[in-house]
């Protein structure tokens, strides 16, 4: 029996209905930005398996980092325990991160680092004697799969079930440049009716929602209401941190910093899951008391795992590294002249870029998960590329290790598409 028949057994995918997509393509090994299934066929992972490993599959110098931390620390409490993969961590993460942060929370995941910040935003004002139940967010964000991170998503068109037990939101369209006093005259109106705790959004790029961009300036303007109202600023770079969007954080690239900060996905490098909260020493400093209660009752059994550090430290390395910083601009500058070339073609409705960050519309319609989509999926696949078009949006996020080579593939394989649908 093959790998893919095996599959269907006892194993139940994410995101699937399986009864409509009951094939699986059964991949046994990947390095750099090559995966390979049971049948020997190589495929460009040109999504970086869902943005995270930026630095290549099987990376060898993020692998004997890792191995060697296996041989002298697997796991250990973190509460109560401490060890230096999270203190080399904390330090490294720091040195890089916007300045006004200062502190370090671990989690297991994108959405539970949301999660995490959420709580924090809550029980901030709580501590202060504060109730307030209301959370501010974009329209189409997209911040996780558990309670709150879903609530806070405005992307939830599967979410039907869940609806009635969400936290209470209210929702913001994103500023495109000129619409941010409109959208201030509605903020005022929904600080003057409810009780906000906080704001929740993704920075710059919007990844589920088709990496939808948005104006930095027009983010900074609703960044300082959110200061001058006391209301907690939480940025979401799970998908934005780490490189991609040309600076370290986008938030680097917006001149009001967040009060706290979401990480995962690239942060490990891909190897294994692990995410961070950070918060201001401000934030901190309200948990921080004589009353046991203040503190931050939060935790997860496999917080700040040596060995998922060691991924991270090792990661955060090579991002610092000239290497990976001519990637960067490499890629960026092949997205440029790639624009210029298809930009104008009769099949393409728009075009967008950030750093690596590269995403065309197409002119046809096509439902997220709908059948002209699958065509399109199953089209890049036959000719061994791995996009994942989200309706009818293709973006590129490849890991920066990407050779002019197959980068050239991607973008062939992109025209061709053009011309086929
Ligand atoms: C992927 C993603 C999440 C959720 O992360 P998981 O690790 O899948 O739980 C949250 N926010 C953003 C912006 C993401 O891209």
């Amino acid at each position: 029996m093959t790998l893919k028949e095996r599959d269907k057994k006892h194993l139940w995918h994410p995101l699937t209905q399986h009864k409509l997509h009951p094939e699986t393509i059964a991949i046994t090994s990947a390095k750099g930005c090559e995966l390979i299934d049971e049948n020997g066929t190589i495929y460009i992972d040109a999504i970086a398996s869902w943005y995270t490993c930026m630095y290549g599959h099987c990376n060898d110098y993020i692998i004997n980092r890792v191995s060697a931390q296996m041989k002298s620390l697997d796991q250990v409490v973190f509460s109560g325990f401490t060890h230096e993969p999270a203190i080399k961590l904390s330090e490294e993460l720091i040195k890089i991160l916007p300045k006004n942060q200062n502190k370090i929370f671990f989690s297991d995941n994108g959405s539970t680092s949301v999660e995490v910040g959420i709580k924090m935003a809550l029980q901030y004002h709580f501590n202060q004697g504060n109730k307030k139940d209301t959370l501010i967010a974009f329209e189409d964000g997209f911040h996780g799969d558990t309670f709150g991170s879903m609530s806070v998503s405005g992307l939830s068109v599967y979410n039907g079930p869940f609806e009635d037990f969400f936290l209470n939101v209210k929702r913001i369209p994103t500023p495109n440049g000129f619409n941010h006093n409109e959208i201030l005259e509605l903020l005022k109106t929904i600080v003057e009716n409810h009780a906000v705790a906080g704001f929740v959004y993704e920075p710059l790029v919007q990844g589920a929602a088709a990496m939808k961009m948005h104006s930095s300036q027009g983010l900074n303007e609703l960044l300082q209401f959110f200061k001058t109202h006391g209301i907690v600023t939480i940025a979401d770079e799970v998908m934005t941190g780490f490189g991609k969007t040309g600076t370290f954080f986008a938030s680097d690239q917006i001149h009001t910093k967040p009060d706290i900060i979401c990480l995962s996905k690239a942060l490990t490098a891909g190897l294994v899951p692990m995410a961070i909260t950070t918060c201001t020493q401000a934030i901190y400093d309200v948990f921080y008391s004589d009353d046991i209660s203040k503190g931050f009752f939060h935790g997860h059994t496999y917080s700040a795992n040596p060995i998922a550090c060691s991924a991270a430290l090792a990661g955060i390395e090579l991002l610092q590294s000239e290497a990976m910083r001519n990637n960067i601009k490499r890629i960026s500058d092949s997205h440029i002249k790639f624009n210029d070339r298809i930009k104008n073609h009769p099949k393409v409705k728009s075009t967008r870029q950030m750093g690596i960050i590269y995403a065309l519309d197409l002119n046809n319609e096509m439902e997220r998960y709908g059948n002209l989509r699958d065509q399109l999926f199953d089209f890049f696949m036959e000719r061994g590329v791995f996009l994942r078009p989200l309706g009818n949006t293709i973006y590129i996020q490849a890991p920066y290790v990407i050779t002019d080579q197959q980068l050239a593939k991607v973008y062939a394989t992109i025209e061709d598409a053009l011309e086929t649908f």
